[in-house]
């Protein structure tokens, strides 16, 4: 994967772009562009062989202007303070542009889930909520999953909070099983707003997506699901790919199998009747559709230059660095960004928040129509501040909403102390 750009600075160049649009004083977008604070911490954990071992662990609590710091929890091995920065970032806007009543944050884990047993992973989560414990709650601060993290974390950390603070707090955390507080709809949300997103996005270019040709990279959560919904739609995904390599079938996967021979085996490479191709292929293959899902910086200025697809719905957070965005926006390709394609799944975490809240639970179908609602709203909305402000892309347009959201809060609220 390229690594041309800091996230971080990626995050900061977005926004500095879309202030140029906005009649917002320099020294307010300077704070917008800055963590509030980051918590960087070393956890010692006991291994299964009775050894310790240290693991460095953030939690960045970005702006928290327009409600409570909402974010997720990463645990990779590339994990760094600035890319939870940036993810934190990036968190804030995602809320504005869908406009739910959160700030952002963002943790992550120095670790590769992959080396250690279930009961290592366990007690390295527990020991993270033991070092959050002071920074999250309800109403301060309210994790999820993210990469390598799902269900079974999520639990683990409420139920050391729960243990610590002596009560019940559902809320404290979303992305939960359904058996301990979570909503129907949360595992589908992120991969389900990426197709809404792409569906609104070729009914406003007029463009088919019946018959489309789609290629994703990463099939983990945001990537299998939103290939299988966009499928749905009557669209064909001809190539997917996941850390191990990609597959291409150019009369089209059936997505739902392909999941369940990457569950069964640990990666799509080797299914069936398809030809190998490298992520960089899968990236420039020619599609109507390209949904990269797998992490940021995977299209860098140069690999743009040879993308064909001629639009791009992000289900990963941040895959194009800035340098891309410039080629791509200069070819006129379409980029519908991150902070609106892949809002679902902080938007049905908003709806688990307000059920846990209320201890009443939805059905599935009223997730999902909810979402829908969300979703489309905020589509229309950046398409509005695209055409009225003449941006030169859909990023553009989604930063000068959201930061104009964040900036109405903080100048209503006053700078104190
Ligand atoms: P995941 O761990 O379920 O899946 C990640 C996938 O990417 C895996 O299939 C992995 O093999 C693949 N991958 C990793 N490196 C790759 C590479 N170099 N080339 C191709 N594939 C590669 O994670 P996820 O939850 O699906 O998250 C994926 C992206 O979506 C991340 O950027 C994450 O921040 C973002 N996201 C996820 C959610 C969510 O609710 N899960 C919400 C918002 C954003």
């Amino acid at each position: 994967m390229a690594q041309e750009a800091n996230p971080f600075e990626s995050l900061q160049e977005q926004i500095d772009d879309a202030a140029a649009y906005l009649d917002v004083r320099d020294d307010v977008i300077e704070r917008l562009k800055n963590p509030e604070r980051v918590l960087e911490t070393n956890l010692s954990v006991e291994m299964d062989d009775g050894s310790i071992e240290l693991f460095r662990a953030y939690r960045s609590q970005f702006n928290g202007d327009r409600g409570p710091y909402k974010g997720g929890i990463r645990y990779h091995p590339g994990v760094t303070r600035d890319e939870v920065k940036a993810l934190s970032g990036w968190m804030v806007y995602k809320c504005a542009v869908v406009d739910i009543p959160y700030g952002g944050g963002k943790g992550g884990i120095v670790i590769d889930p992959k080396n250690y047993s279930e009961g290592e992973l366990e007690r390295v989560s527990r020991s993270f909520a033991k070092e959050l414990r002071p920074f999250i709650g309800v109403d301060r601060d309210i994790p999820a999953p993210d990469v390598n993290t799902g269900q079974r974390e999520m639990n683990w950390i409420k139920d050391t909070y729960e243990t610590l603070e002596n009560t019940t707090a559902p809320g404290v955390i979303t992305g939960k099983a359904l058996t301990n507080g979570g909503s129907e709809g949360r595992v589908e949300a992120t991969g389900r707003s990426t197709m809404l997103t792409a569906r609104e996005a070729f009914k406003y270019l007029d463009r088919d997506i019946e018959g489309a040709t789609v290629a994703v990279q990463g099939y983990g959560n945001a990537g299998s699901v939103a290939a299988k919904l966009i499928e749905d739609l009557g669209a064909n995904v001809v190539a997917v790919s996941d850390s191990s390599g990609g597959i291409y079938d150019p009369d089209g996967l059936d997505t739902r199998d392909v999941k369940a021979f990457k569950n069964e085996t640990g990666t799509v490479s080797d299914y069936e009747g398809t030809e190998p191709l490298t992520n960089e292929e899968l990236l420039t293959l020619d599609v109507d559709l390209l949904v990269p899902a797998a992490l940021e910086n995977a299209i860098d200025g140069d690999l743009a230059k040879d993308v064909q697809a001629d639009i791009i719905a992000e289900a990963a957070n941040g895959p194009l660095t800035p340098r891309a965005d410039d080629v791509l926006t200069e070819r006129d390709v379409h980029v519908f960004p991150d902070i609106l394609a892949n809002a679902g799944g902080v938007t049905v975490s908003y709806f688990e928040w307000v059920q846990n809240r209320q201890r009443f639970y939805w059905t599935e179908e009223r997730v999902n129509d909810e979402l829908e609602r969300v979703i489309v709203n905020a589509f229309d909305n950046l398409v509005d501040a695209y055409e009225t402000h003449d941006l030169p892309n859909f990023r553009t347009a989604a930063y000068v909403v959201a930061i104009q959201r964040v900036v109405n809060a903080y100048e209503s609220s006053g700078n104190w102390p």
